[in-house]
């Protein structure tokens, strides 16, 4: 016996005809935004919520308008996004769906702008229509404000204590500072491994959930891409000379690629060179952490119509097809024999992947389980032209800062050390991995020490910046 009573009196018709109007009762009473448009984009349906959010002011107002002019999205940061990377218009045009992408929508009468989470899917019929759906996340972001500020402050807090027994070891592993045996140099220098991956880790997590919400923003100069990038990689060659790593810059490399687009070119970027230096230093740091002894890493950067698209190449162990969905998410390391001796905190591909969307990028990886892989991140490029009028501007702009102003042809171009962008309020990752944390130092501990103490400890041991063994 059917558990549910069906009214046998109803035909099929009139159910359809319920079912629909039950459709419309439902999409008038929720929350969040509903948007149907045809294959084309233009609007058949809206629903009160984003008649609302949208600021159309009504049904008949919308209807038969392309979605695009009340659809009107900003970056998370407040940035304007461009064509390319809007994926709004990207799977309305290309027929993909999306699935809660984080942006500001801007009201079309009072300009305001509300974070929201926007999707977009495909729907069941024969006619290529789309659902658009969005929901406001001013709520959602205000508990993860909280939650990352109680993060942030935590890691901030726990960083001073680390910083005092890193200190503390260095210490004792001075044979200038203290007398130990070799058993207990053994124990100490494992304790001090723990607490550089430990100092990284809360560096990490703070730069994580700044990024997050926002408290670190790029600040956008015009730069030569292929001098920049080939800079930074260049200052890791001698930590991948001494894991046994062959490296190598530049276009082509018949060895790694037989592409024929490789040839070298000049490629201007609008980029932040602080952001762009993390993301370096964290995949070549990768590369080398993950390629065994006589492997080699290969960077190169290329224009790729709008973009610079630089890679970062191994011939490492490589990431399985089930991993590398998921190596982009804060935390997630692959488990398998080859990676558990490897240290790391999960965060670094995380932290490559926000700064990399943050300048209006993408970042990427290809690669196969013991076949080596690819990390691609593709920047805004722009021509030579707009280079130079941007070059014009931060010259301008250094000429007033200087007193006396010089005569702007003197001034020389920005260059990754000295860039005209204000410096960040805490430590790269990069400087924090060359210098040593500089802990309060109260009296040396009560082991067995050899006065006098120095007033700073010296590191013993440099080890890589993911606070891991090679
Ligand atoms: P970790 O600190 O663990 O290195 P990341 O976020 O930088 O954290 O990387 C996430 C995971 O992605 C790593 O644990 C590793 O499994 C994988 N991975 C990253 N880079 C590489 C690489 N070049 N070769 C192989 N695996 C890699």
């Amino acid at each position: 016996m059917s558990l549910f009573k069906r009214d046998k009196n109803l035909n099929p018709a009139d159910a359809s005809g319920q079912n629909s109007a039950l459709a419309k009762l439902a999409l008038n009473s929720i929350h969040d935004g509903v948007i149907i448009t045809d294959k084309a984009g233009i609007i058949k349906f809206i629903n009160p919520a984003a008649i609302s959010m949208t600021e159309c002011g009504s049904f008949e107002n919308a209807i038969r308008l392309d979605y695009g002019l009340l659809l009107k999205l900003q970056s998370k940061e407040g940035r304007e996004l461009s064509e390319n990377e809007n994926p709004l218009i990207q799977a309305m045009k290309t027929n993909q769906p999306l699935e809660n992408f984080a942006a500001c929508l801007i009201g079309v009468s009072s300009g305001k702008v509300i974070p929201i989470a926007i999707s977009v899917v495909l729907a069941n019929d024969s006619q290529g229509d789309r659902i658009i759906t969005f929901r406001n996340i001013t709520k959602e972001l205000a508990e993860e404000g909280e939650q990352a500020e109680f993060i942030s402050t935590a890691s901030h807090e726990m960083r001073t204590p680390v910083a005092t027994i890193d200190g503390y070891i260095s210490l004792a592993l001075n044979p200038q500072t203290a007398t130990i045996d070799e058993r207990a140099r053994g124990y100490l220098s494992a304790a001090q491994a723990a607490s550089k991956h430990l100092g990284k880790l809360f560096q990490d997590l703070l730069d994580a959930t700044k990024l997050d919400d926002g408290r670190i923003r790029p600040h956008f100069v015009p730069l030569e891409m292929v001098g920049a990038v080939k800079q930074i990689a260049d200052a890791q060659a001698v930590r991948a000379n001494e894991a046994k790593i062959s490296y190598r810059f530049g276009s082509d490399d018949p060895a790694t690629f037989s592409d024929t687009r490789h040839i070298e070119q000049v490629v201007y970027g609008f980029v932040d060179p602080d952001f762009l230096r993390e993301i370096m230093d964290n995949l070549i740091d990768n590369a080398i952490k993950y390629t065994p002894a006589g492997g080699s890493i290969y960077v190169n950067v290329r224009g790729d119509g709008d973009r610079a698209l630089i890679n970062v190449t191994d011939t490492g162990i490589g990431i399985s097809s089930e991993d590398i969905g998921h190596i982009f998410q804060k935390f997630y390391r692959a488990d398998n024999s080859d990676t558990r001796e490897i240290g790391g905190t999960g965060l670094g591909l995380y932290l490559v992947k926000q700064r990399a969307e943050a300048m209006g990028g993408r970042v990427w990886a290809e690669s196969g389980f013991g076949e080596g892989s690819t990390f691609f991140v593709s920047l805004p490029r722009i021509t030579g032209e707009e280079y130079e009028k941007r070059m014009i501007a931060v010259r301008n702009q250094q000429a007033l800062a200087a007193q006396p102003a010089p005569t702007p042809a003197a001034q020389p171009a920005p260059t990754l050390a000295a860039q005209p962008a204000p410096a960040p309020a805490q430590p790269t990752i990069a400087q924090l991995a060359q210098t040593p944390a500089p802990p309060a130092i109260p009296a040396p501990p009560p082991v067995t020490t050899t006065p006098p103490a120095p007033t700073q400890p010296q590191p013993q041991q440099i080890i890589n910046q993911n606070g891991g063994t090679i």
